[in-house]
């Protein structure tokens, strides 16, 4: 047994400065506002705590707060699904899923409606396992 070092306590959250510009989140369904301190002191920074808290609102609530169109992905094969707030995220999620399951994976935005269906047909990249090699009409069976 030894004993740890000097483990730093942490300080108690006392007012040690007045934070002028804690970003806000506002709902409209629950009419509330938050400040976004507690994610920004969890290390989220700037745009990442409001994705955060977006992210938050929506698995305790089942809806994103104001602002907020998340891009919405489903497997079309299984239960599995994820929702983002950047295209580019979930068009990795969907492909990824797709690569490891080959599943059909729809990606959804609320903002215009659309819906992108992410074929994963798994294409070849030159594997040398699928030869094209034309048929010469040689049939050894
Ligand atoms: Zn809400
Ligand atoms: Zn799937």
């Amino acid at each position: 047994m030894s004993t740890p070092p000097s483990d730093p306590d942490e300080p108690p959250a006392a007012d040690e400065e007045p934070v002028d510009n804690t970003p806000t989140v506002t709902c409209d369904r629950c009419d509330r506002e938050w400040e976004l301190e507690y994610e920004l002191d969890a290390l989220y920074a700037g745009n990442q705590a409001f994705e955060q808290f977006a992210l938050d609102h929506e698995r305790h609530t089942g809806h994103f707060p104001d602002g907020v169109t998340p891009w919405v992905v489903n497997c079309q094969q299984c239960p599995d699904g994820e929702r983002f707030l950047d295209e580019r995220p979930a068009r990795r999620w969907a492909e990824t899923h797709g690569r490891h399951t080959r599943h059909d994976v729809r990606i959804q935005h609320a903002d215009d409606d659309s819906e992108t269906a992410i074929n994963t047909v798994v294409e070849a990249t030159g594997d040398p396992e699928s030869p094209d090699q034309p048929a010469d009409g040689e049939a050894d069976e």
